[in-house]
């Protein structure tokens, strides 16, 4: 399971990453980036509190 974030809604409030530094980072001008880290099943909970905190519905999550 991974966060997805698509670029074409981001407006770059930084809710992901202050939220769950974890597994998102900030790029150069402060647009959120997944990193490289798998969601493990212990944190499924969280997700969707993660989802639903981004303004712009940006998040998803894939599974697998
Ligand atoms: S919270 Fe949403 S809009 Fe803000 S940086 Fe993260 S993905 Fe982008």
């Amino acid at each position: 399971m991974n966060f997805v974030i698509d670029t074409s809604l981001c407006s770059g409030h930084g809710r992901c990453y202050t939220l769950a530094p974890e597994w998102f980072d900030a790029d150069d001008i402060g647009y959120g980036q997944v990193k490289d880290a798998p969601v493990p099943d212990g944190e499924r909970a969280r997700t969707a509190d993660i989802v639903a905190a981004c303004p712009e519905g940006a998040i998803s999550v894939k599974e697998g």
